[in-house]
């Protein structure tokens, strides 16, 4: 059986930040789309020319064009075991799509992380984010807030898609805190 879990959450949630370490623990491989299309980005390759500017806007790349890259990125040899996956899902489509790509291999989620932060702690890690890493789409406080609405529109409908589902643990953890503390909490509840 292979292990495929979700760090699901709001951007800023710190998802990436405690993918570093859950991974560790997990043994499996961070595979992050967002981190993927910005490396599309900066190594301007004909999809970075395609989703550059729906990254600056704060909107979703084409579920098609995302599934396809997931479904490559599976495919490779250091994901063959399962993988630690951070912003994909997006949305409930993207979330039957993985199902039914993972049903093809005869496998299923292990687990999935949900962080907890709320909306005006995000804003402020959103704008201290962008001051320490330039990242143009966590500068403009439009763009932010459509990445917080689109979240709550698109992608939060997943966990109740997980809940409603019924096959696969749904972790839903506090994100406020230091990154030890987060991390010590996602401990606790994935176990292992
Ligand atoms: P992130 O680093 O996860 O916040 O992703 C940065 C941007 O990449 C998002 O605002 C989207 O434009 C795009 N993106 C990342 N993951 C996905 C996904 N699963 N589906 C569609 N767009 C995505």
């Amino acid at each position: 059986m292979t292990r495929h879990f979700l760090i699901f959450g709001p951007p800023a949630a710190g998802k990436g930040t405690q993918a570093g370490a859950l991974k560790d623990h997990l043994g499996v491989p961070h595979v992050s789309t967002g981190d993927m299309f910005r490396a599309h980005l900066s190594g301007d390759t004909e999809l970075g020319k395609v989703v550059k500017d729906i990254l600056a806007s704060g909107q979703l790349v084409p579920d098609t064009i995302t599934n396809q890259m997931v479904a490559e990125r599976l495919a490779e040899a250091d994901t063959a075991e399962g993988a630690l996956l951070d912003g994909f899902p997006r949305n409930v489509i993207q979330a039957a799509w993985l199902d039914g790509y993972l049903a093809g291999h005869r496998t299923k989620l292990s687990g999935v992380v949900v962080l907890r932060v709320p909306d005006e702690e995000l804003r402020s890690r959103l704008v201290g984010r962008a001051e320490k890493e330039n990242r143009s789409d966590d500068a403009d406080p439009a763009v932010v807030q459509r990445r917080i609405d689109t979240y709550k529109e698109q992608s939060e409908p997943c966990i109740a898609y997980y809940k409603a589902q019924g096959m696969v643990d749904v972790h839903e953890v506090d994100g406020v805190g230091s990154i030890e503390e987060v991390e010590a909490r996602i401990r606790a509840s994935v176990g292992g």
